[in-house]
């Protein structure tokens, strides 16, 4: 899936969303869906396919490694339930002047002030990462646009309105992706990709990137680089677009969870490179760094223990049919 449809990757509007995540599976089921589209992956061995327990977990039929659709994301090991998560989530990245604990427990209805608190110090604590380490080992480059109106959703589309965006995603070996960067760029020139590099990616590391100018002369900049032709590959009977899975898979997660939470709205680009784009790639970075590294997981941002959270309908109700 290139290209997230209105209805069928994401809500639509806000009676659409409250149709999607009535109960415990429908969210869970999303969530399984927006973290293995192509089905699951073990994120320790990389195999395709999985037993599912009677807690809701998965395990791995060729390595026995447990994980959960919630492990290492902001869901992990809460007590409230996820609609009630994903209520907040919508709410919180819909607000434009943000939102507060009390405010929010009104609209919500939701127990005490104090769980509604934790809620929010754990969605703003995956914001702000301030001083984190650059990316290093390999890291595929690219750049994308995302944001905008989708045509047909409100009468055409909004190209002044899309943000080109830089991405970066470390490669592990021998399979699976580690932590990723994402941010406004101005346009594809290398006076705007090279900052974006140097300001990301520590020097010394493997960039892989295609073909485009814009990245030229990053060995100057201390790097290895490795330029992957869509041409040659084309040449050579490859899928061009697999020449960067890493920042096509985030560039993919990113647009389906920005609409997905924007109701598919123009976005301003303050709201993008603010909220948008730290909540995706940490969101991925938990995503894609379960089980390989803790460092980054959700949960080792100081957030309180909680217990492990059981889907409140029990096995075998995981069904797409919200989905299409
Ligand atoms: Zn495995």
């Amino acid at each position: 899936m290139n290209q997230p449809r209105a209805g069928t990757h994401y809500p639509r509007s806000f009676g659409e969303f409250q149709a999607w995540f009535r109960t415990e599976a429908d969210c869970l089921d999303y969530l399984e869906w927006l973290r293995w589209p192509a089905g699951f992956v073990c994120p320790d061995c990389g195999h395709e396919g999985k037993w599912q327990l009677g807690d809701g977990r998965f395990m791995c039929p060729q390595c026995g490694s447990r994980t959960s659709v919630t492990a290492g994301t902001i869901f992990d090991r809460t007590r409230t339930p996820l609609t009630v998560w994903f209520s907040v989530c919508w709410l919180f990245a819909t607000s434009k002047d943000g939102i507060s604990a009390l405010s929010l427990k009104r609209t919500l209805e939701v127990g005490s002030y104090q769980t509604v608190w934790a809620m929010l110090h754990r969605l703003r604590s995956v914001l702000v990462r301030p001083g984190r380490d650059r990316l290093a080992g390999v890291v595929e480059v690219d750049e994308t646009y995302i944001g905008g109106v989708e045509s047909g959703l409100s009468g055409g589309r909004a190209p002044g309105k899309k943000v080109m965006v830089g991405i970066a995603v470390e490669v592990r070996e021998p399979r699976g992706f580690g932590r990723c960067r994402m941010s406004p760029v101005t346009d594809g020139a290398a006076a705007s990709l090279h900052p974006f590099v140097r300001n990301h990616v520590e020097a010394g590391a493997k960039v892989i990137t295609d073909g485009w100018q814009g990245y030229h002369g990053l060995e100057k900049l201390g790097y290895v680089h490795e330029r992957r032709s869509q041409r040659a590959a084309r040449t050579a009977g490859e899928d061009s677009g697999e020449l960067l899975p890493a920042v096509h898979r985030v560039a993919s997660l990113a647009k389906r969870w920005l609409l997905g939470t924007h109701q598919g709205a123009v976005l301003r680009q303050d709201v993008i490179r603010n909220v948008c784009f730290p909540t995706v790639a940490m969101m991925f970075n938990g995503l894609a760094t379960t089980s390989t590294r803790p460092a980054y997981r959700v949960r080792s941002l100081g957030c309180p223990a909680m217990t492990t959270h059981r889907p409140a309908t029990g096995v075998g109700v995981l069904q797409r049919s919200a989905l299409g």
